[in-house]
Protein backbone atom coordinates (compact mmCIF):
# COMPACT_ATOMS: atom_id res chain seq x y z
CA UNK A 1 0.00 0.00 0.00
CA UNK A 2 1.49 3.15 -1.06
CA UNK A 3 2.11 5.79 2.11
CA UNK A 4 0.50 8.98 2.11
CA UNK A 5 2.44 12.40 3.22
CA UNK A 6 -0.41 13.59 4.59
CA UNK A 7 2.23 16.45 5.71
CA UNK A 8 2.58 16.94 2.26
CA UNK A 9 1.00 20.86 1.63
CA UNK A 10 -0.23 21.97 -1.75
CA UNK A 11 1.70 24.92 -3.06
CA UNK A 12 2.05 26.71 -6.87
CA UNK A 13 5.12 25.03 -7.32
CA UNK A 14 4.06 21.69 -6.38
CA UNK A 15 -0.04 21.56 -7.61
CA UNK A 16 1.20 20.66 -11.13
CA UNK A 17 3.38 17.41 -10.38
CA UNK A 18 0.24 16.92 -7.87
CA UNK A 19 -2.49 17.30 -10.90
CA UNK A 20 -2.00 13.92 -12.45
CA UNK A 21 -4.41 14.53 -15.55
CA UNK A 22 -3.13 18.01 -16.61
CA UNK A 23 -6.11 19.13 -16.86
CA UNK A 24 -5.32 22.42 -18.39
CA UNK A 25 -3.70 20.49 -21.37
CA UNK A 26 -6.80 18.62 -22.05
CA UNK A 27 -9.21 20.94 -23.55
CA UNK A 28 -8.99 24.69 -25.80
CA UNK A 29 -12.16 26.82 -25.66
CA UNK A 30 -13.44 30.10 -27.92
CA UNK A 31 -15.09 32.73 -27.24
CA UNK A 32 -18.22 33.62 -29.19
CA UNK A 33 -20.39 36.57 -30.21
CA UNK A 34 -23.57 35.79 -27.89
CA UNK A 35 -25.89 34.01 -30.11
CA UNK A 36 -29.19 35.77 -30.00
CA UNK A 37 -30.96 34.76 -33.83
CA UNK A 38 -32.71 31.04 -34.41
CA UNK A 39 -29.32 31.25 -37.12
CA UNK A 40 -26.92 31.60 -34.82
CA UNK A 41 -28.28 28.75 -32.65
CA UNK A 42 -28.82 26.86 -35.63
CA UNK A 43 -25.29 27.09 -36.34
CA UNK A 44 -24.09 26.23 -32.88
CA UNK A 45 -26.63 22.85 -33.09
CA UNK A 46 -24.31 22.02 -35.80
CA UNK A 47 -21.04 22.79 -33.91
CA UNK A 48 -22.27 21.11 -30.96
CA UNK A 49 -23.21 17.56 -32.94
CA UNK A 50 -19.52 17.05 -33.19
CA UNK A 51 -18.00 14.50 -31.28
CA UNK A 52 -15.90 16.53 -27.73
CA UNK A 53 -17.72 19.56 -28.60
CA UNK A 54 -19.75 21.26 -25.49
CA UNK A 55 -20.75 25.18 -25.05
CA UNK A 56 -21.31 26.93 -22.18
CA UNK A 57 -22.47 30.18 -20.92
CA UNK A 58 -20.81 32.11 -18.12
CA UNK A 59 -20.02 35.31 -16.69
CA UNK A 60 -17.89 36.44 -19.27
CA UNK A 61 -20.91 35.04 -22.31
CA UNK A 62 -20.39 32.27 -24.35
CA UNK A 63 -17.58 29.71 -24.84
CA UNK A 64 -17.10 26.73 -27.02
CA UNK A 65 -15.20 23.90 -25.47
CA UNK A 66 -13.07 21.18 -27.37
CA UNK A 67 -12.32 18.38 -25.62
CA UNK A 68 -9.25 17.51 -27.02
CA UNK A 69 -5.88 17.04 -25.18
CA UNK A 70 -2.87 18.87 -26.70
CA UNK A 71 -0.88 16.32 -28.64
CA UNK A 72 2.13 17.93 -26.87
CA UNK A 73 1.44 16.29 -23.22
CA UNK A 74 3.57 13.53 -22.98
CA UNK A 75 2.62 10.32 -20.52
CA UNK A 76 4.20 12.08 -17.61
CA UNK A 77 2.03 14.91 -17.47
CA UNK A 78 4.81 16.91 -19.30
CA UNK A 79 5.03 19.06 -22.15
CA UNK A 80 7.27 18.00 -24.60
CA UNK A 81 7.46 21.62 -26.25
CA UNK A 82 8.09 23.25 -23.13
CA UNK A 83 10.74 25.80 -24.42
CA UNK A 84 8.67 27.11 -27.58
CA UNK A 85 5.14 26.39 -26.14
CA UNK A 86 2.61 28.57 -27.02
CA UNK A 87 2.56 32.27 -25.16
CA UNK A 88 -1.01 30.82 -24.21
CA UNK A 89 0.91 28.28 -22.15
CA UNK A 90 2.93 30.19 -20.43
CA UNK A 91 1.60 32.64 -19.22
CA UNK A 92 -1.72 30.20 -17.69
CA UNK A 93 -1.30 30.89 -13.77
CA UNK A 94 -1.46 27.26 -11.48
CA UNK A 95 -2.52 30.02 -8.74
CA UNK A 96 -6.60 28.98 -8.91
CA UNK A 97 -6.86 26.77 -11.86
CA UNK A 98 -9.21 23.90 -12.45
CA UNK A 99 -6.98 21.31 -10.03
CA UNK A 100 -8.73 24.03 -7.24
CA UNK A 101 -12.54 24.17 -8.33
CA UNK A 102 -14.31 22.50 -11.31
CA UNK A 103 -14.77 24.86 -13.73
CA UNK A 104 -18.66 23.97 -14.14
CA UNK A 105 -19.37 25.25 -10.92
CA UNK A 106 -18.93 28.85 -13.32
CA UNK A 107 -21.48 27.97 -15.20
CA UNK A 108 -24.95 29.12 -15.96
CA UNK A 109 -25.75 27.24 -18.83
CA UNK A 110 -24.23 24.02 -20.31
CA UNK A 111 -24.72 21.75 -22.94
CA UNK A 112 -22.70 18.92 -24.12
CA UNK A 113 -25.17 17.27 -27.05
CA UNK A 114 -27.18 18.35 -29.72
CA UNK A 115 -29.92 17.09 -27.74
CA UNK A 116 -29.53 19.34 -24.89
CA UNK A 117 -29.01 22.41 -26.92
CA UNK A 118 -32.09 21.65 -29.07
CA UNK A 119 -34.33 21.08 -25.74
CA UNK A 120 -33.10 24.93 -25.05
CA UNK A 121 -33.63 26.40 -28.66
CA UNK A 122 -37.37 24.95 -28.75
CA UNK A 123 -37.54 26.54 -24.80
CA UNK A 124 -36.33 29.91 -25.95
CA UNK A 125 -37.99 30.08 -29.33
CA UNK A 126 -41.72 30.61 -29.80
CA UNK A 127 -41.65 28.32 -33.35
CA UNK A 128 -38.39 26.33 -33.80
CA UNK A 129 -36.86 25.93 -36.45
S1 LIG B 1 -2.12 24.66 -14.05
FE1 LIG B 1 -3.69 23.66 -12.82
S2 LIG B 1 -4.85 22.36 -14.26
FE2 LIG B 1 -2.87 22.90 -15.21
S3 LIG B 1 -1.47 21.19 -14.71
FE3 LIG B 1 -1.19 22.81 -13.16
S4 LIG B 1 -2.58 22.25 -11.51
FE4 LIG B 1 -3.24 21.09 -13.32
S1 LIG C 1 1.87 23.09 -25.45
FE1 LIG C 1 2.52 22.13 -23.56
S2 LIG C 1 1.72 23.46 -21.90
FE2 LIG C 1 0.67 23.98 -23.82
S3 LIG C 1 -1.24 22.78 -23.80
FE3 LIG C 1 0.32 21.59 -24.92
S4 LIG C 1 1.26 20.26 -23.38
FE4 LIG C 1 0.15 21.86 -22.29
Amino acid sequence: MPIIDKKLSITTDSKCDLCTGSLCCTYITEEITIPRSKAEFNHLLWQISHDNVELYKDSDGWTLLFKTMCSHLELDGRCGIYEIRPDICKEYSNNYCEYDVPPEEAWDLHFTNHADLYAYVQKRFKKWP
